[in-house]
């Protein structure tokens, strides 16, 4: 899902032609979405690419409808033929317009004379979460540049004009295929900050009670990934740093905004809720909330990557994640649809300073 993982083996040296794969989707010529048509063209440039260079940065995603990576139409993979007869995506080849990858790879492709790039992001949010604080680490491949030594720093500062209040691009620089394994193996702890709508306001001692307190959950597969992950039970632990009432919404009984931190790989919309008891306990219930479902969710940070926990699920979270890569191209389309709560990617975290709740004084 979501994230792409640590579990991701480092990317194929050839590109795939239809299959994009979790974390390093491909880009091809006629999937852009401006593209005039190109009569099939694309599929005969395709060889094997001799030069590849390698790009890191940062990204930050303002937005809630901006996937990371391209995906291509699941019926019709995007193949310029047959797409044009295609119900699902309208001949467009893809169910969104854009996403991290394609809005990075047209201003910095269009530079380095390329079309063809690779996207390898540490992880991934769900399409409707915003990235925000320091952005996500992500390496750019570009394949067969013509222009390999282009001006990093004209081209960050072109992508964050064109995408201003939607994506913004950091600390551009060159550096080593290596790197993409780094940032796929990594195992980060995340926080984020959840809106929970939800039936009632906790009470203070419920809050004081969870704060800074790191509790276990085991969480089931979540229906809406269940078909593209192994049903299994992990263990998980989430930490509350902080929760504040807030504004309830048109049909919302109460809303709180809740900060927290998760392990790698938890799924955190679902530990909100508890869905219906597949995640125990719920934050919801550890609050005393009562039916609450995640409304929305921000990443506020990547948390510095600990030691792999010695625990058994991380063996079998590997190879989950494996059978998904395979099938990343069918299960976006469910992704994009969907809420997918990001399974985040990690290991052991830091202790949390916690901070004095401002719960109290709110309400
Ligand atoms: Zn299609």
């Amino acid at each position: 899902m979501t994230e792409s993982s640590p579990e991701n083996a480092p990317s194929s040296e050839v590109p795939a032609a239809d299959s994009g794969r979790e974390g390093h989707q491909e880009s091809r010529p006629d999937s852009r979405p401006e593209g005039r048509p190109r009569g099939g063209r694309g599929d005969r440039e395709r060889s094997v690419p001799k030069v590849k260079v390698f790009i890191e940065g940062r990204y930050l995603k303002h937005s809630r409808d901006l996937p990371q990576t391209l995906f291509f139409c699941p019926e019709c993979k995007g193949h310029p033929r047959r797409r044009r007869k295609c119900e699902r995506c309208e001949g467009f080849g893809k169910l969104t317009k854009d996403s991290v990858q394609e809005l990075i790879g047209w201003v910095l492709g269009k530079a380095a004379g390329t079309r063809k790039h690779k996207f390898h992001g540490a992880g991934r949010e769900d399409v409707d979460v915003r990235m925000l604080g320091d952005g996500r680490p992500f390496v750019f491949e570009l394949l067969d540049p013509k222009v390999p030594n282009v001006d990093l720093a004209e081209i960050e500062a072109e992508i964050n004009r064109r995408n201003e209040g939607r994506l913004e691009v950091r600390g551009f620089h060159w550096t080593q295929r290596g790197r993409v394994r780094e940032l796929k193996e990594g195992q980060f702890a995340k926080e984020y900050r959840a809106r929970v709508a939800c039936e009632q306001l906790p009470d203070e001692a419920a809050v004081a009670a969870c704060l800074g307190v790191r509790y276990d959950v085991a969480q089931k597969t979540p229906t809406r990934v269940a078909h593209r992950r192994a049903d299994k039970v992990r263990k998980r632990w989430i930490e509350i740093v902080e929760v504040e009432p807030t504004e309830a919404r048109e049909g919302e009984d109460a809303a709180v905004l809740v900060t927290l931190r998760t392990q790698h790989g938890t799924y955190v919309k679902e530990a909100v809720s508890g869905e219906g008891g597949m995640t125990e306990p719920s934050l919801a219930s550890k609050l005393g909330l009562g039916e609450s479902v995640c409304s929305e969710l921000d990443v506020l940070a990547i948390l510095e990557e600990e030691e792999p926990s010695k625990e058994e699920d991380t063996e079998p979270q590997a190879t989950e994640s494996r059978a998904t890569e395979s099938r990343a191209t069918e299960s976006r389309a469910t992704e994009v649809r969907g809420t997918r709560s990001e399974p985040a990617e990690d290991s052991a975290p830091q202790k949390a300073p916690a901070k004095p709740s401002s719960f109290g004084a709110g309400l």
